[in-house]
């Protein structure tokens, strides 16, 4: 499938898919404490994507059974919402995805389940400001290695170990579309980037080495050597200056 370029209308619902999926991480945030489980924090997105409106991305998607994928300390991504209850020091990424008028938004974001060590809140940062890197570098004119680039470069330079066998993704009428966006390459790699392309970028960092496993449940992704990982994800729209964010956090009123 070809990359597709949103025009002005597209856009818009994309950006009101966002902001559906920035209030579920708003109220996700709100409730995460130590006790509370994984399907908790999926019930209270499931209530907001419904009062929103808006239909999960992730529901029923090749079968998984939540609204949020719920990864806690060395689970890397596409964790299944259940019984895992938090505790105190744990640290949780949870991805949410929701679809409005056809399109879809995704973001993900790793929360510390109240005092995390040093070691997990330098990840959590680091991570973060991978994705903002990341976003940085997605430029008109560039081409989608500069993306990867900005992320590997900062995260091996912070001494982490980088997730490669996942990575972003275009996004739209479908939650995945061309082109995938890695966390990693050449920013001289990949298609110019043009306004109106519509990606999600997400790196995903572990505290020790790069490799990954998934477990029997056929889902959960997990750091191969069971230390911690983060995940911080946004969907952006290429524009003629910086990328504009669709799933931002501080759009949303509380
Ligand atoms: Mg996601
Ligand atoms: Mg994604």
């Amino acid at each position: 499938m070809a990359i597709t370029i949103k025009n002005a209308r597209e856009i818009d619902a994309m950006r009101r898919a966002g902001l559906v999926v920035a209030k579920v991480h708003v109220a996700v945030e709100k409730a995460i404490e130590p006790g509370i489980t994984t399907r908790d924090l999926d019930d209270i997105a499931k209530q907001i994507i419904r009062d929103e409106g808006a239909t999960s991305s992730f529901l029923g998607h090749h079968g998984f059974t939540g609204r949020i994928c719920a990864s806690v300390n060395e689970e890397i991504v596409h964790g299944i919402p259940g019984k895992k209850r938090l505790k105190e020091g744990d640290i949780i990424s949870v991805d949410v995805g929701a679809i409005v008028d056809g399109f879809h938004g995704d973001s993900a974001w790793t929360y510390a389940v109240g005092a995390i060590d040093e070691e997990s809140r330098r990840l959590l940062d680091v991570t973060e400001r991978s994705l903002y890197v990341g976003i940085a570098a997605a430029r008109a004119g560039s081409r989608l290695g500069a993306i990867g680039e900005a992320v590997e470069s900062l995260v091996t330079a912070e001494g982490y170990g980088m997730v490669r066998e996942y990575g972003g993704h275009g996004i739209g009428r479908s939650m995945w579309e061309e082109p995938h966006v890695p966390n990693h390459g050449k920013a001289s790699d990949g298609v110019r980037l043009r306004p109106g392309m519509t990606l999600a970028i997400e790196p995903m960092v572990n505290l020790g080495g790069d490799d990954t496993e998934t477990l029997g449940d056929g889902w959960t992704v997990v750091t191969a050597d069971r230390k911690r990982s983060a995940h911080f994800e946004h969907t952006v729209v290429i524009t003629d200056g910086e990328a504009e964010i669709l799933t931002p956090r501080l759009a949303v009123v509380v």
